[in-house]
């Protein structure tokens, strides 16, 4: 297979790689819809369907609408041909998902962990789930493709290493890649926790559709995953979209990256659980109090429902929170240019308010140009999309040209 490939004069495997795109993103159902939006040749399209039917990744049926003559046979992608493990481990929890090549959920787990507690306990709870879920879920299509890891913290996308993570003791530079691929025969793919959001948002949610897209989450810290030009832009690194630490204030303000007055020092769920917290302390909030009374503490989240409650001094911290981030992107907006802003994580998620005053600051800061079309939306995944996410991101790479390039070559992904 490989031998009639390289006779073709195109990039053969450049030529694969965007006619399986192609039919997995449903933008084209037919061989000359695909020569269409690909300019490659009719002779070459051919030659590459023929091929991912070979492979058992995409089939033809004789169902697409009649013009006239004969009925144009429809393609479809084989999303059952495999399936795919997921975790996506945040700073208090685990969620891990299998699911099909299309980022179908087949089966999920959730439960409370401490990311604190270090890589060798939270991933060994990660192999028992994985384990769990495998035998749990009847009828698991095809065999294992891909394994995806998402983490709360900067990965070196490349190594898969944690690099210096903040919240994440004991993690850094810790091979989680190697100890996968060590038990499972399958390939293995680490990334941050917000690039998986934006590449779920991309592939499954808002951000269909959109080539250029910045998508916030506001969790705890505050980070952005970039989708450019129809691709996840990682940056050098992978350290690109780290805007919670863009300065945005002088003065005293610490944050935990050693820096004073980032960003999410200062609008991140942290600082709002903090500020909330000295609200209730002080008797400013009424509301704040009550959830301070009940709980021994007050979360970010109890914030952004007391201010959909009309909690005045709630409303005035999501309100100067969403002005600070508003201002961040602006920036970016007029640096970047994207089409559509996602605005998810915990906090977004509790209430109207950050999104509203995120919303009016960015579009009174940014250029009149970069906001003619510009969107910005909520998140749509929900609690699912770090799983979501990083199953798109293992089928991002599975099917990239470099990836099947490698395992074309040994008949599967291993
Ligand atoms: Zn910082």
């Amino acid at each position: 297979m490989i031998g009639t490939m390289e006779q073709s004069t195109e990039d053969p495997l450049g030529a694969l790689s965007s006619v399986l795109d192609e039919i997995r993103s449903a933008h084209a159902r037919s061989r000359s819809e695909i020569v269409a939006r690909t300019g490659l040749s009719r002779g070459t399209v051919a030659q590459r369907v023929n091929e991912l039917r070979a492979i058992g990744l995409v089939v033809e049926n004789q169902v697409g609408p009649s013009t006239g003559g004969r009925p144009p046979r429809q393609i479809s992608f084989r999303s059952d041909a495999g399936h795919v493990l997921v975790a996506d481990l945040g700073a208090t929890s685990i969620d891990v998902a299998v699911t099909d090549l299309d980022g179908r959920i087949l089966g999920h787990r959730d439960e409370p962990a401490d990311i604190a507690t270090g890589p060798e306990q939270c991933l060994l709870r990660v192999d028992e789930l994985f384990a769990e879920l495998t035998s749990a879920t009847r009828d698991l299509p095809g065999r294992l493709w891909g394994i995806g890891i998402g983490v709360p913290g900067p990965v070196e996308f490349r190594s898969g290493h944690p690099v210096s993570p903040p919240i994440m003791p004991g993690w850094d530079g810790y091979p989680i890649r190697e100890r996968f691929v060590a038990r499972h025969a399958a390939p293995v793919w680490v990334d941050n926790d917000v690039n998986l959001l934006a590449l779920g948002e991309w592939r499954s949610g808002i951000a269909i559709g959109h080539d250029n897209v910045v998508v916030v989450k506001i969790g705890t810290g505050i980070g952005a995953g970039i989708i450019s030009n129809g691709r996840i832009h990682r940056g050098a690194q992978g350290a690109a979209g780290d805007v919670g630490h863009i300065q945005v204030a002088e003065g005293s303000v610490a944050c935990r990256c050693g820096n004073v007055g980032c960003l999410e020092a200062l609008a991140g769920g942290s600082a709002l659980a903090r500020d909330g917290e000295l609200a209730a302390v002080e008797g400013r909030s009424e509301r704040l109090r009550m959830k301070l009374d009940q709980h021994g503490t007050v979360t970010a989240e109890d914030v952004a429902r007391a201010a959909s409650c009309g909690d005045p001094v709630a409303v005035a911290l999501l309100t100067d929170a969403g002005h600070r981030v508003g201002r961040t992107l602006a920036s970016v907006v007029n640096f970047f240019n994207p089409s559509l802003i996602v605005i998810g994580g915990g906090v977004a998620q509790s209430g109207d308010q950050l999104l509203a005053s995120i919303r009016e600051t960015v579009y009174r800061r940014s250029l009149p140009l970069a906001t003619r079309d510009l969107l910005v939306q909520r998140s749509s995944l929900g609690a699912l999309a770090g799983v979501i996410g990083a199953s798109s991101m293992v089928t991002e790479q599975l099917f990239s040209r470099e990836a099947m390039a490698r395992w074309l070559r040994v008949g599967g992904p291993r």
